[in-house]
């Protein structure tokens, strides 16, 4: 066993219930999913979060996503599809092998999105994306 159990999925040292693979991803289900059908979309090489994956990767984890969704709604019947991906323990990250999560949703599956927030006035909300502009 190594120290990611998702190179250790990748490597065929423990079993996973394949969906789909391209040359640098795969796709499996979620051992615990929010709604039958979660799947989950790995580089096959180890980048611990989204700020180590090569943009290069891209293109091809955006397609295996729109494929995985696809098959969700015709599979599982998902009315939607909530796409995901924690980064750090904060945002709830277990797993430091980069990854999305393709989470099928339905009409009233009790389920719901994150309590939202406000800002104090719309300055505020300017002057914060400005910052963000400046460190881009
Ligand atoms: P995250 O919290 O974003 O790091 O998510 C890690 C996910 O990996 C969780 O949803 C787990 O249920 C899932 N997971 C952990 N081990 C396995 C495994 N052996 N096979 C499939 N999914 C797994
Ligand atoms: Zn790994």
């Amino acid at each position: 066993m190594s120290e990611c159990i998702f190179c250790d999925i990748i490597h065929g040292k423990i079993p996973c219930a394949k969906v789909y693979e391209t040359k640098n991803t795969l796709a499996f289900l979620d051992i615990a999913p929010v709604n039958k059908g979660h799947t989950l979309v790995i580089p096959k090489k180890h980048y611990p979060t989204l700020f180590d994956l090569p943009s290069e990767l891209g293109k091809e984890l955006l397609e295996v996503m729109q494929k995985v969704g696809e098959a969700l709604r015709k599979t599982v019947q998902a009315e939607g599809i909530n796409l995901g991906m924690n980064n750090f323990k904060p945002a709830g990250q277990l797993v430091f092998h980069a990854h999305f999560h393709i989470i099928p949703r339905y009409e009233n599956d009790g389920l719901s999105l994150w309590p939202q927030k406000k800002y104090n006035n719309n300055d505020e909300m300017l002057a914060l994306a400005q910052k963000l502009a400046n460190n881009i």
